[in-house]
């Protein structure tokens, strides 16, 4: 028997989303950049090149069996262990897509290619797209995102306005912040003129709550993040989640011992596992994610972990699970 290929994941939770079908079309870790933050850990070598990394059809088959189990979700969300607009099919994945659901699609991009033409024609058939920008100066882009050696702020800037221009859907962008890094007052200030120059739907801003691909990034505390969000202006919103629980993880599992038929139990660590390899996740996202009770996924977290499948990270006090992959 062939070995089922999950391009799957979800309904995981997420801050913008809401419930949202995750679909992985690129494999770990094909990306034009190595951020510096990245929860997926460093890009071992970066590209440009765009090919069919994940076949559109198996992902649309997979796709369709999920939705006859009728789970409910706000969006279907293009992702990626990596840059989805590497896939080079990403538009007929889009169009399948929409023949199967009336789920709202979204791309969730770093907004490196959108210059190229191909790559906003494929973007266009989404209904939302998320592109990120951590800079508006050459020099800040290469120290947070070590891009690859054919893209630079410039192209990004002005791949993001042609899109703009182009696009009647909703552009929702990213902006992550690290201590330091770019929340100098000029980098601010690059940043904001490219934001006037793109003109997002909605501008969302993150930093470091989750673990990242360099030890020593520092988070900004939700005062710091508030103000940078009001000098971007009206339509800027801090999404970073500072409200993870703070460990009490072992305490919990020696007390609680949850009962879960072992059919689900199975499916549903296996459901863990693939969430997990993805990102890390909280608790708090586990629970939301797979629509368990924390009891329920204490215990699949500690098999699993006893096994030697799931790692514990801590940072700033805050739990995660992670795979060791
Ligand atoms: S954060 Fe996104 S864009 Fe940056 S390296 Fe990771 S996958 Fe690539």
């Amino acid at each position: 028997m062939t070995k089922k290929k999950n391009f799957l994941y979800g309904p995981v939770p997420s801050r913008r989303l809401g419930r949202s079908y995750g679909i992985d079309i690129v494999p770990f870790k094909v990306c034009t950049l190595d951020c510096v933050y990245c929860q997926l850990g460093r890009t071992p070598k970066t590209t440009t090149e765009r090919k069919e990394y994940a076949p559109v059809d198996e992902i649309l088959v997979e796709l369709k069996e999920a939705l006859r189990e009728k789970v409910e979700a706000d969006f279907i969300t293009i992702a990626g262990s990596g840059e989805p607009t590497l896939h080079a099919h990403l538009g007929r994945l889009i169009e399948g897509i929409k023949e199967l659901t009336n789920i709202t699609v979204a791309v969730l991009t770093n907004g490196t290619l959108l210059y190229r033409p191909e790559v906003r024609a494929d973007c266009y058939k989404a209904d939302v797209v998320m592109p990120s920008l951590d800079a508006g100066d050459e020099q800040t882009f290469r120290k947070i995102n070590r891009p690859n050696c054919d893209i630079s702020i410039k192209n990004v800037i002005s791949g993001l306005c042609q899109f703009r221009e182009e696009f009647p859907g909703q552009i929702w962008l990213e902006v992550f912040f690290i201590e330091s890094i770019n929340t100098g007052d000029e980098q601010i200030a690059s940043i904001k003129k490219a934001v006037e120059l793109i003109k997002p739907d909605k501008i969302h801003l993150n930093t470091a709550v989750r673990p990242t691909a360099e030890p020593d990034i520092k988070r900004l505390d939700a005062e710091h993040l508030q103000a940078i969000a009001e000098r971007l202006g009206p339509h800027c919103e801090v999404i970073a989640d500072f409200s993870k629980t703070r460990g009490t993880l072992s305490s919990s599992i020696d007390s609680q011992e949850a009962f879960t038929p072992h059919k689900k139990r199975s499916s549903t660590a296996s459901a863990l596992l693939s969430m997990l390899k993805r990102r890390p996740c909280s608790l708090s996202d586990i629970c939301a994610g797979l629509d368990i009770k924390p009891n329920d996924a204490l215990k699949h977290i500690h098999d699993l972990q006893e096994s030697g499948f799931i790692l514990i990270e801590r940072k700033d006090g805050n739990v995660f699970f992670k795979s060791p992959v």
